[in-house]
């Protein structure tokens, strides 16, 4: 399809009880193309009163859902699957648009996201229990799962569909109903799977989505609502926060994916190439907006100059156009005041003695772009290195030991992710194990995958997605106490 035919097709209105509709006060807001500064259309403003209402169809259809046999459940999803893998050019083409990164990553990413559908499709016909003797030999124990019931799903702008496929593909595998709001800069792919999956068969009231320009106006009500049992949270540290002490007063269970600011660790005997092209790919994926880039470079004093070198004219060499144009390899910021703030970070260091070995500026022209960097001799009081950066920059420092490296990559508040080069088993094994972070990299840049635990601990948040854990999270324990006579 033509990108004014991706547009025009895509449902511009809340999605509340399997009809779409406008807001309650008929208001709109506008979703621009962040590669050309430009309007691509106008969706419904969801209010308050639409948030209440998408909160009686979850719980109107929570219990009939619930006892939907998992198998059904599981068919629903693999048949989402295939629907985005059979539009992925459409899907990632809407997504370059409302969002800005190139063709290639949008693509990767529906791929990515289609993957926790098909994840989770196997995983809801395994929701385990068990049937156990009383210690005393006397009575049984029947131990089953049952799903959390309604859930609030909040996503961010810089995965519009994986950070929604990971949440709503457990929570249908489980058997919850849902309220997703998506972020306000990329309604439109949240949309188009709302769509999808009403095609794949979800029964309406299942999964229900509200854009509004105030996050708040919608959270809240849903919140406040002690039927609404469970909070997904995907975003920053800071909003996860005041998020966590709205959900204090119903008790809400909760998973939190916040912020990251990892450490990529390069020893003397890595393979330089693999450590360049890692570092090009934890660094560069999604423009450098994506929770688990890489932002801290730490590299053995003795290969320092070198793996600078070679990063540098990696990033020197990337191409830099609208995200749909062909062999563009990094599109555009989200918005100007994403672009603000990496030019306020890089500043900053700059401005504290480091050296930009490549770029380090804003590029003239349409759309919100900034130039691949590499900054060196980058001072240990730089914000760059305390901040996250969420931007295609790569500030690199030095280190001598294993224990300087470890001390440093620790040093932060946040724990999502940590990267090691090393051709040592057991430094790798050392390093990794040593890293405070949910996530470890060893000799790859890439640790995304459906069939994998991601999250992070400190202040990234708690809970994990995908994997065999993902799941867990829309489940409660239940036990039943059989009581023999005999
Ligand atoms: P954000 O500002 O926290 O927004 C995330 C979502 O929360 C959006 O839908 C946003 O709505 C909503 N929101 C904002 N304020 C809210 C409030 N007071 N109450 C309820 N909802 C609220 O984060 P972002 O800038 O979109 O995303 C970038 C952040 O996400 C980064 O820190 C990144 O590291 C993190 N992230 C983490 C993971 C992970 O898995 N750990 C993955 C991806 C991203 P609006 O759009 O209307 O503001």
């Amino acid at each position: 399809m033509s990108e004014r035919e991706i547009i025009e097709r895509v449902p511009k209105q809340l999605f509340i009880g399997g009809t779409w509709r406008g807001s309650d006060d008929g208001s709109v807001f506008g979703v621009d193309d962040p590669g050309r500064g430009s309007r691509l259309c106008e969706v419904a403003d969801g209010q308050g009163v639409d948030a209440k209402a998408a909160v009686e169809a979850a719980v109107r259809a929570q219990d009939s859902w619930a006892a939907t046999p998992p198998r059904e459940r599981g068919e629903i999803l693999r048949r989402a699957w295939r629907l985005m893998t059979d539009r992925a050019d459409d899907l990632a083409l809407l997504m370059t648009l409302e969002m800005g990164k190139s063709l290639t990553e949008s693509r990767a990413e529906v791929t990515y996201a289609a993957e926790y559908f098909r994840w989770f499709s196997e995983e809801a016909v395994r929701i385990d229990g068990n049937y156990k003797r009383n210690p005393d030999g006397g009575g049984r124990m029947v131990v089953t799962r049952r799903p959390v019931g309604p859930c609030l799903l909040i996503t961010p702008w810089n995965f519009p569909l994986a950070m929604g496929t990971r949440k709503i593909g457990p929570a249908v595998a489980a058997g919850c109903t849902m309220i997703v709001k998506p972020a306000q800069l990329t309604p439109l792919s949240m949309l188009a799977l709302a769509d999808l999956l009403t095609e794949a068969g979800l029964p309406g009231g299942v999964l229900n989505v509200v854009p509004s320009t105030s996050a708040s106006r919608v959270t809240g009500p849903v919140l406040t609502d002690p039927r609404v049992r469970k909070l997904s949270f995907t975003g920053s540290t800071e909003v996860g926060r005041k998020l966590v002490e709205q959900c204090a007063p119903n008790l809400q269970r909760m998973s939190m994916e916040l912020g990251g600011n990892a450490a990529f660790l390069v020893f003397d005997d890595a393979d330089l190439d693999v450590a360049v092209d890692g570092a090009v790919t934890a660094k560069m994926r999604n423009n450098g907006e994506s929770c688990v880039a890489a932002n801290r470079f730490l590299v053995q004093s003795s290969i320092a100059e070198e793996f600078t070198r070679r990063l540098t004219d990696r990033m020197a060499g990337l191409r830099m156009g609208h995200g749909t144009e062909s062999d563009v390899a990094v599109g555009p910021l989200v918005n100007e005041g994403q672009r603000g703030k990496v030019s306020e970070l890089v500043g900053d260091a700059v401005e504290r003695g480091a050296r930009a070995t490549t770029g380090g500026s804003p590029a003239e022209g349409d759309g919100y772009f900034y130039r691949p960097t590499v900054l060196a001799d980058v001072p240990e009081d730089a914000r760059i290195l305390r901040e996250e950066v969420f931007g295609p920059v790569a500030p690199v420092t030095t280190f001598d030991t294993e224990e300087e490296a470890l001390s440093e990559a620790n040093g932060t508040e946040y724990g999502l992710v940590g990267y090691v080069f090393t051709r040592d088993l057991d430094r790798a094994v050392r390093v990794g194990e040593g890293l405070d972070t949910g996530m470890v990299g060893v000799n790859t840049g890439l640790v995304s995958n459906a069939s994998a635990p991601f999250g992070g601990v400190k202040a990234s948040g708690f809970g994990r997605e995908g994997g065999d854990e993902g799941i867990g999270e829309y489940l409660e324990t239940k036990y039943l106490a059989l009581t023999l006579r005999s």
